[in-house]
């Protein structure tokens, strides 16, 4: 369909692919011939035409930015100023590395004696079993109950695996947060 300079369709127009493989009438195309002989470009809109003027010339620091341009709108989007800023929360995502979480989990163990909560599976001597430290309230939604012992659970890596905040599945807390506005 051919679309007039505002975008809309132009009735009675096929598209073009309608054309392919058919032959129009002698009569149709002498009429298209008159029309496009009647088409006067400008030098310049030809020779844009032909790639001798590029066809961004005259649109400075619309289409093309310097380097410089680049690093400095980096800095402009970096941290609070992007979109996509979480409250410094990036900063202590890495929270398996962080000393302050290797602490809380070792605490979360010992205050269930390194038992899983769930299946009642121990680490002793001899048992394979992998333990983790399960938030209770989830790590995204509650902040402020991150590092409380109080706050977690240890459980067998099977356990874990079966709870809904498992890896902090960003659909599981989308539906917790609905399940909280709802209520
Ligand atoms: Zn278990």
């Amino acid at each position: 369909m051919l679309r007039n300079n505002r975008g809309w369709f132009v009735k009675g127009h096929k598209s073009y692919n309608y054309w392919l493989g058919k032959k129009r009438s002698s009569e149709t195309k002498k009429k298209i011939s008159l029309v496009l002989k009647g088409r006067s470009l400008s030098e310049e809109t030809k020779n844009k035409m032909r790639g001798r003027i590029p066809w961004n010339k005259n649109k400075k620091g619309t289409f093309k930015h310097s380097l410089k341009w680049h690093l400095e709108a980096s800095k402009r989007t970096r941290g609070k100023n992007h979109w996509n800023w979480q409250g410094g929360i990036s900063l202590i995502n890495d929270r398996h590395d962080s000393q302050k979480y290797k602490e809380w989990r070792i605490a979360v163990y010992k205050k269930d004696n390194f038992t899983c909560q769930i299946c009642g599976r121990r680490k002793v001597r001899g048992v394979e079993i992998t333990l983790n430290a399960d938030h209770i309230q989830p790590w995204s939604i509650y902040p402020e109950l991150r590092f409380k012992v109080s706050n977690g659970r240890t459980l067998c890596v099977e356990c874990h695996k079966q709870t809904p905040t498992y890896g902090n599945k960003p659909k599981v807390v989308q539906e917790v947060m609905s399940y909280d506005q709802a209520a």
